[in-house]
């Protein structure tokens, strides 16, 4: 099927040879004949799939008939992060060059005066995270009655994110009569309940099966060998792991995925220290310093993006060699999200994700979201990844645990033991039964 098939205008076929597509996608094959008639669309499909053109070479085409009034937008986009909403916004830009459609943007972190204004000029096209939408809403700026289209975007990300109260007060303001397209890269059962809310008679299109990964990715499980169970230790054991697989495999550029705030600080502080090119990334950050960090990952000014899930969803940088899983995701359907952020458009992708034996339960639940096993990267720096390690490995022989990256605190421990001895050869003493052979030097005085 070529673009021509689809039903799209001359002007869009255009831009589209402009920028050098040759064929749709399957979900711009299915879903763009269907928008062009006004069909409600149920889709599920992950990013990477040409999701974003799959709405908005339609939605330009039906837009430009027609012109916005001030504060009345004629369609809106809701999407879960600032991010997304402004590489949507920016895909308008591009997908639109020859047409002349006005676009606002509502996301928090920026100046509102300044979105304001652009809706008071007339916004065809209106893009907005939910809670500054509503924040614009209440304070009266906005009329949706000239809304003809409404797109929820990464409805699973609204779900998990708790925007979905938000997504129901925003949908309750706008006029019935409308074409609804949902995306979700995940058909969990609240988002088909949701979806009866809000679609009529939708049609619904299913590219990939949920929560399955890109076959283009080569995914890799790494056993940090971790026998302690301070956290502070497992912690380093895992940034000493993922410098090793960083200088071991032909990594080009990689995002490095962090659970939490807190750790994406100290890995990329980490990565800085150790000489490598580094940004980070999360929620707590300015939106312009978001902005600008993913400006400078994408343009290769940086290598190494050190990320919490902000930018797990939907963010289509191109070319990434590798995605780096420092922690387990806790949630299954974020591992799809984490490691397609490689493998895109059907270039080869390499996800690692270091685990240690705590992650098991969430390894496993990962593995049964994605219908498969990941394969245990043997290698010669840790030489101890059998799924299956456990902590009364420690008793093991001194050789293997010189090959393991968790070699740190037991050369300590070896270390320890050797002055000890050392300390009750000089005092000419056994060690004392029941206090081991860590007698303190005093005690040992006061037994002679
Ligand atoms: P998305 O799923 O919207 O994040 O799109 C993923 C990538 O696919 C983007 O970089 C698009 O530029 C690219 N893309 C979208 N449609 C096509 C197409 N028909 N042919 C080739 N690449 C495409």
């Amino acid at each position: 099927m070529t673009f021509l098939d689809l039903g799209l205008d001359r002007q869009i076929l255009r831009r589209i040879a402009d920028i050098g597509y040759t064929n749709p996608t399957p979900i711009q094959e299915k879903a763009i004949p269907l928008v062009l008639m006004n069909r409600d669309i149920l889709a599920c499909a992950q990013t990477g799939t040409g999701k974003t053109a799959s709405f908005t070479l339609p939605m330009i085409e039906i837009l430009a008939a027609g012109q916005a009034k001030a504060r009345m937008p004629r369609s809106l986009i809701l999407e879960p992060t600032r991010e997304l909403a402004a590489q949507v916004g920016e895909s308008f830009d591009h997908y639109g060059k020859y047409h002349s459609l006005s676009k606002a943007l509502l996301i928090g972190g920026e100046n509102m005066n300044e979105q304001v204004k652009l809706l008071e000029r007339g916004a065809d096209v209106l893009i907005a995270t939910p809670g500054r939408f509503l924040d614009v809403f209440n304070r009266g700026h906005l009329l949706m009655a000239d809304v003809r289209i409404l797109v929820i975007d990464e409805a699973d990300r609204m779900l998990d994110m708790g925007f979905i109260p938000d997504v129901e007060k925003i949908v309750a303001t706008l006029p019935p009569m409308r074409t609804t397209l949902l995306f979700s890269a995940t058909m969990p059962n609240e988002i088909k309940l949701l979806s009866k809310q809000f679609l009529h008679n939708p049609k619904e299109i299913n590219v990939t099966p949920p929560a399955t990964t890109a076959t283009t990715i080569t995914q890799h499980l790494v056993m940090a060998r971790t026998n302690v169970l301070e956290q502070k230790t497992v912690q380093k054991i895992k940034r000493d792991t993922l410098r090793k697989l960083i200088e071991q495999q032909a990594v080009k550029n990689a995002l490095v995925f962090c659970n939490r705030k807190r750790d994406v600080d100290i890995v990329f502080r980490s990565l800085h220290r150790h000489g490598y090119s580094a940004a980070r990334l999360h929620g707590d950050m300015l939106q312009n310093v978001r902005i600008n960090t993913l400006k400078d990952f994408k343009e290769n000014k940086v290598r190494f993006l050190v990320c919490s899930d902000v930018a797990a969803r939907g963010l289509d940088v191109k070319d990434v060699s590798h995605v780096f899983n420092f922690d387990v995701p806790v949630n299954a359907d974020d591992y799809t999200h984490r490691i397609g952020r490689t493998g895109r458009a059907g270039a080869k992708g390499h996800s690692f994700t270091i685990a240690t034996q705590q992650d098991r339960k969430y390894i496993d639940a990962i593995e049964k979201n994605i219908a498969m096993k990941i394969p245990v990267f043997e290698t010669p720096f840790t030489g101890c990844n059998s799924r299956n390690q456990s902590s009364n490995k420690s008793t093991q022989g001194s050789s293997q645990k010189k090959n393991c990256v968790g070699q740190t605190k037991s050369k300590k421990n070896e270390g320890k033991q050797t002055q000890s001895k050392k300390r009750q050869e000089s005092l000419g003493k056994e060690p004392v039964i029941g206090l081991g052979q860590h007698v303190p030097a005093f005690l040992m005085k006061n037994m002679k």
